[in-house]
């Protein structure tokens, strides 16, 4: 199967038959093949080399691609041992390494790890504990969760109606009761005339008017990203997140970090909420850069004061009854170990803080690009706003799928990158240098410019 060439006509034959995640039928071209790739370039079955400004089109590659290293720890774990259930009292040494090594990465009183295979699972797994955790409280009327509008939690039915896109849950039935929405602290939208700090502060007091509007006691959980992400790289008000955390402490609500992107390095930490953004979340969840897209794998991680109800039995000779077969997956676990092993090593952190910065600094040059009202984001995960008119922030229309203009253009100058919206997602393979953050930058410059110039010619002609 590997490398083999397939006939193009033999393969969109067979694809018919496969359901694209998020399938997109605005395309009508033939699907497109990513046939190999090596560090931090993909390359396309038409034979075009690009470089890779979305760690595999979702954030999830970090370490870049064809690793040999993580290839034979695969390879040995599968060997040795490719699976045994870790259900009830089983266990095998990739997950009993991993959940150490996740322990002792995390803030200090994260010590409890479930494994899954997503971000939706773990995200999934962070609310289930949590009304189970209520319910072991005698508080079985305090489940609410409170979501941001426009953060992307996952694709299950839980964590879609913890989504608050609702473009994303078009047709889709979602659980409405229990999910409370609050705005997300997107600064570049502030009030006009608001400083970012005050705009915190109103947001925090939007945060709490919820709160009391509802009722604490009918509120179990706060979940949000430090950087929202596939929801437009919003970056809060400085304090914002802290503050927030600390709001629901203060009315006894857990706070659940949703670190699927942040997590594992981008932000040059492997996990932000506390050690960037300074909160204490009693939950974390991770997945993509946990493995760097080698495999699936997700991990939630629980505070010490939770693992004290989780860990009594609900009954005598009772269980911990959630868990997937696949939980604590040998291969997948002995990878993340393998990527957790060379995130030290190689000092990956290290480089994301050096290089981080100055992809920041390069992006921000293109704020000046007529189109461009917003460069935003942090180390290795940003998001450029292109609007219509930089003095009233209109964003461009829709119809006229300006991200994914700017993404064909910046294909043409031999980058990928995300379009979301209105909005250009950058979030490259960690391992990228300077030149390439150079040639990166360069590229979606151009990009943008092609684009301003396209639509400012259909506009003479049109
Ligand atoms: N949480 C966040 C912040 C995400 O960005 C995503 C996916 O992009 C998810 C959860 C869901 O992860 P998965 O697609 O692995 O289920």
């Amino acid at each position: 199967m590997t490398g083999s060439p397939v006939d193009p006509d033999d393969l969109r034959e067979q694809d018919g038959h496969h359901i694209h995640p998020w399938r997109d039928f605005s395309v009508a071209e033939p699907p497109e093949v990513v046939a190999r790739a090596e560090g931090p370039y993909i390359h396309t079955a038409d034979g075009r080399r690009l470089l890779d400004g979305n760690g595999g089109g979702l954030s999830a590659v970090t370490l870049g691609y064809g690793n040999a290293e993580i290839a034979d720890t695969a390879a040995e774990q599968i060997r040795t041992l490719q699976f045994y259930s870790h259900f009830g009292q089983f266990t095998a040494p990739p997950a009993a390494r991993l959940s150490a090594d996740l322990a002792r990465v995390a803030p200090s009183h994260l010590n409890h790890v479930h494994f899954g295979t997503g971000g939706s699972i773990a995200n999934e797994t962070a609310i289930r504990f949590i009304h189970y955790y209520m319910n072991q409280t005698g508080r079985p009327g305090k489940k609410g969760i409170i979501a941001f509008a426009g953060a992307y939690h996952g694709s299950t039915l839980l964590t879609a109606s913890l989504t608050g896109i609702d473009f994303f849950k078009l047709g889709f039935d979602v659980l409405g009761e229990n999910i409370h929405r609050i705005p997300a602290p997107n600064t570049y939208r502030r009030p006009a005339g608001t400083t970012p700090e005050e705009f915190a502060d109103s947001q925090i007091d939007l945060l709490r008017a919820a709160i009391e509007t509802v009722g604490p006691e009918r509120i179990a959980a706060m979940i949000a990203e430090p950087i929202m992400a596939v929801g437009g790289a919003i970056t809060p008000p400085p304090g914002y997140y802290r503050r927030a955390q600390e709001t629901c402490a203060a009315y006894d609500i857990l706070f659940v970090a949703d670190e699927v992107v942040t997590g594992f390095g981008r932000l040059g930490e492997f996990f932000t909420s506390e050690a960037v953004f300074g909160a204490r979340p009693d939950v974390i969840t991770c997945a993509k850069g946990l493995t760097s897209g080698y495999i699936p794998l997700s991990a939630t991680l629980f505070s010490d004061e939770m693992w004290e109800v989780l860990s009594v039995p609900q009954a005598p000779g009772g269980m911990l009854t959630h868990g997937f077969t696949y939980s604590g997956h040998p291969v997948a676990c002995a990878v993340g170990a393998k990527v957790v092993e060379i995130i030290e090593r190689d000092d990956i952190l290290g480089h994301v803080r050096a290089v981080g910065p100055y992809l920041h600094d390069q992006l921000m040059t293109l704020a000046e690009l007529p189109i461009v009202g917003d460069v935003r984001g942090s180390h290795f995960y940003h998001g450029v706003e292109l609007v219509v008119d930089k003095e009233t922030k209109e964003p461009f229309p829709p119809e006229l799928a300006i991200g994914k203009r700017v993404a064909h253009h910046a294909r043409e100058r031999g980058v990928m990158i995300r379009p979301m919206g209105h909005i250009a997602i950058l979030s490259p393979p960690l391992i990228i240098d300077r030149s390439q953050v150079d040639f990166l930058v360069d590229a979606l410059r151009g990009a943008i410019t092609a684009t301003a110039d396209e639509l400012a010619a259909a506009r003479s002609t049109g």
